[in-house]
């Protein structure tokens, strides 16, 4: 069988080497930290568990899919718990809690702003059919302009609404801002703005009100490591503290990976999961890469960072399992983050309180608590070796005045702080860049880095960098089209499953 080199155990990495183990080729994967999961690892500290990114899983469904190509149960690895209310919003004059419960939602947005809820009414039905026309091409490879061509590529292309931004999209159904906001920051998934990000992404707030939002117990992080179990199984290989220092090259073709221990790995095909853009200026020398030359790379368009606080409690915080802050002049935060690339001022915070649900995640009567506030990326030059105290204590100040999370501080056992310096030194994210690449039109499709990676032959992307986008659904869609293609290559049959979303089983 083919021998196939996967470097990085991130979601992507670890899905794509999980179905490709399945299918019998030899699959080793090389992970340079000493732990699994990438982005979506676990951080673990005195009895305390946080996840270190990814808090929401949504689309339970495609997880389902994957396992199951691979002749295996999700819910053997995996024991997800669904969050009904599924998020509070804290506005400056209003909190409003999220559910998927049609009916509940309609009324609790009637009572803010009569007539409403009429608009959530339309806008999931309308996105209903947009989600449909689109998943298409979020589960296509999509490499060659005349994919475009493609009869139901060119049936979606209207629903992409190229002429509209997501605001824009949602001013259509909703005339209250609050509203507006409520369905539209989303986007912050993909690190940018709602007035920048393309209309098509108002299936982002539909995935989450059609399909709900999910808990592995334990955190999010179980979703990586029941794949990298999966893995093992199916006769994997996971190489840790091995990062593969740079790609073996004959011309343009990949032959293998050689490690920092200076081994060399030769393989058939090499799939790649590290950020695209720090692999891309890290593992090929200067000169081979046209389209990606590191010149190149540095003008593309890039998300927003995170600066993220993990604190554990000794006071168990018996409040929602997720808020959501809005900085009063949200527009002016999105744009301190996007576009002037400035200190926030006023910034947003999502705050997890993962253990009200999960009672593994902290000692009893303790809480886990996992702080995010959306910053610039390292585009920016702010310094955060001098900054990160001064927006720590901002944070928690905000937190302080505008929720009933009331002296974190004073009960604090355990911290720990990632900055954006921290996501591109230690954890290998170019620029800080938490969500990859930007999701521009620009760079999205035919013009975001090829599944099959177009600069180099035997050579494939898996990730947030590639195509279908950041978020773990698409994901797993890049991990699948990969696959599948891979396998088209090597001219197995290829079977794409799709179950129905099964929430009696997700339980
Ligand atoms: C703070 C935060 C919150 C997020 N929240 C959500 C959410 O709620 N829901 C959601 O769907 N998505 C979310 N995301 C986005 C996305 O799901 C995650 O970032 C996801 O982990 C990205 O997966 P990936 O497979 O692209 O790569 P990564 O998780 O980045 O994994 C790449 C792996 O490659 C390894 N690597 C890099 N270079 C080398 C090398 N030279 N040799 C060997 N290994 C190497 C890295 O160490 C890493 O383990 C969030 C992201 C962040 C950062």
């Amino acid at each position: 069988m083919k021998k196939m080199v996967v470097i990085g155990a991130g979601p992507g990495g670890l899905a794509a080497a999980m179905m490709l183990a399945s299918k019998g080729y030899d699959v080793d994967l090389y992970e340079k930290q000493s732990y699994i999961g990438g982005r979506n690892a676990s951080i673990e500290a005195e009895g305390y568990t946080f996840d270190m990114g990814p808090t929401f899983l949504s689309m339970v469904h495609i997880a389902e899919e994957i396992f199951q190509s691979s002749g295996k149960n999700l819910h053997d690895y995996v024991d997800l718990i669904e969050i009904e209310e599924m998020y509070q919003l804290i506005f400056d004059d209003a909190t409003i809690n999220m559910t998927r419960n049609e009916r509940d939602m309609i009324n609790r947005l009637n009572e803010i702003v009569p007539g409403e809820g009429d608009g959530y009414k339309k806008f999931m039905d309308d996105t209903r059919k947009k989600m449909n026309a689109l998943t298409p091409i979020l589960q296509s490879k999509m490499d060659r302009f005349y994919h475009y061509l493609r009869w139901r590529v060119v049936k979606a292309l209207p629903q992409l609404t190229v002429s509209k931004s997501l605001y824009d999209v949602l001013s259509t159904y909703f005339n209250d801002e609050r509203m507006k906001l409520a369905f539209t920051f989303q986007s912050k998934y993909l690190g940018m703005s709602p007035w920048e990000c393309p209309g098509a992404f108002s299936i982002l707030s539909y995935m989450e009100h059609e399909y709900g939002i999910y808990h592995p117990k334990g955190g999010v992080n179980q979703l990586s490591k029941g794949m990298a179990k999966a893995f093992e199984e199916l006769g994997g290989k996971i190489h840790l503290s091995k990062g593969v220092k740079k790609l073996l090259l004959e011309g343009k073709t990949v032959t293998g990976v050689e490690l920092e221990t200076g081994e060399k790995v030769l393989a058939d095909e090499v799939i790649i999961n590290g950020d695209f853009a720090h692999v891309m200026t890290n593992l090929v020398d200067d000169g081979v890469l046209k389209k990606y030359s590191k010149k190149k790379l540095k003008k593309k368009k890039y998300s927003c960072s995170t600066f993220m606080i993990y604190v554990g409690l000794d006071k168990k915080h018996d409040l929602p399992h997720h808020t959501i802050v809005f900085a009063n002049n949200y527009k002016r935060n999105v744009e301190e983050i996007t576009k002037t690339l400035t200190m926030p001022e006023d910034p947003s915070i999502y705050i997890q309180n993962a253990s009200v649900t999960d009672p593994t995640l902290a000692p009893e009567g303790h809480s886990a608590l996992y702080i995010l506030a959306p910053v610039p990326s390292n585009l920016s030059q702010i310094d955060w070796e001098t900054q990160k105290e001064k927006f720590r204590e901002l944070v928690f100040k905000t937190i302080q005045e505008k929720t009933e999370f009331k002296d974190i501080e004073k009960h604090i056992q355990v911290e720990k702080i990632i900055t954006p310096k921290n996501w591109e030194e230690d954890i290998l994210v170019y620029e800080g860049a938490t969500f990859n690449l930007g999701h521009q039109l620009t760079q999205m499709m035919v013009l975001r880095p090829h599944n099959e990676f177009e600069e180099l032959k035997k050579c494939w992307l898996v990730g947030g960098g590639t195509h279908p986008g950041s978020g773990l659904p698409t994901i797993l869609e890049s991990a699948r089209i990969t696959t599948n293609a891979i396998e088209k290559q090597n001219k197995h049959s290829v079977k794409t499953v799709n179950l129905p979303v099964d929430l009696g089983d997700a339980k």
